[in-house]
């Protein structure tokens, strides 16, 4: 990774991460659902905000920034969607949010399906994905049909294949349980299950993850794999071939599972 900053996770709630890219002296601050976690940070690291960005609506990823807006006067980028509050510079597909500081600019990347309007930032190396593409998993479909959410983790699945993926939560082990159940005959997968297991043991976060790594042993980014759509179909007892039909059945899947 770049030299010139890192990316820390600051916990909030059960199971969220809200992500902070930071210096010796700077941050930004991506899906702060709360506030507190976020002030406390900032205090012990003796770190100045400087911009703040959010992937979509859900209170645990936007719940803090209106506090910390009104502490700390700085850009808040966030997609068009008017249930986000404090937004001062809404984003669509294409735009770039620059982080000067970082010498870093965040590709936006508008991923439907979790939510209709969440959007993924994108550059230097690093994914910010909010609740679309999990470790291991994906997002549940709140607003969007699985054709969309389909088509945005192809989407996200094209970027380089070292990308690290930052995902909104710690969801990893549950993931990985689910991921064997439909593939059980995949190596990568054991292997990713034994260190995360090792990581969550130490109570060490499993992310990011890289994307490599995702294209190998996640089962909503393999749809086309003809085992993966063997097992779905199965499930579904009928004859999927559609990677969108797989993946419609998987998630539905999840859901019970
Ligand atoms: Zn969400």
């Amino acid at each position: 990774m770049d030299a010139s900053f890192q990316v820390e996770p600051i916990h909030a709630f059960n199971d969220n991460y809200i992500w902070c890219i930071r210096d010796h002296a700077t941050a930004a601050i991506v899906d702060p659902g709360d506030a507190g976690p976020v002030f406390k940070y900032l205090a012990k690291e003796k770190l100045h905000l400087s911009a703040i960005l959010a992937t979509h609506h859900h209170a645990d990823h936007v719940g803090g920034i209106a506090a910390l807006a009104s502490v700390h006067p700085v850009p808040v980028f966030a997609p068009f969607d008017d249930r986000i509050s404090a937004v001062t510079h809404p984003v669509g597909d294409g735009d770039l949010v620059e982080l000067p500081v970082f010498n870093i600019a965040l590709q936006v990347l508008e991923i439907p399906g979790h939510t209709r309007t969440h959007v993924a930032y994108y550059g230097a190396n690093l994914l910010f994905c909010g609740d679309t593409l999990f470790a291991c998993g994906c997002g549940r479909l709140f607003e969007g049909t699985p054709m969309q959410m389909h088509a945005s983790l192809t989407r996200l699945a094209a970027l380089p294949d070292e990308t690290l993926v930052y995902c909104g939560h710690e969801y990893t082990l549950a993931n990985l349980r689910f991921g064997l159940t439909v593939d059980p005959g995949n190596a990568a997968l054991r292997a990713w299950e034994r260190e995360a297991t090792e990581q969550r043991s130490l109570n060490r976060p499993t992310l990011p993850s890289v994307l490599a790594r995702e294209k190998q042993a996640n089962p909503f980014l393999r749809c086309e794999d003809p085992g993966v759509a063997a097992r779905a179909s199965r499930e579904a007892r009928t004859a999927l071939s559609n990677p969108a039909e797989v993946f419609a059945v998987l998630r539905e899947w999840k859901n019970r599972f």
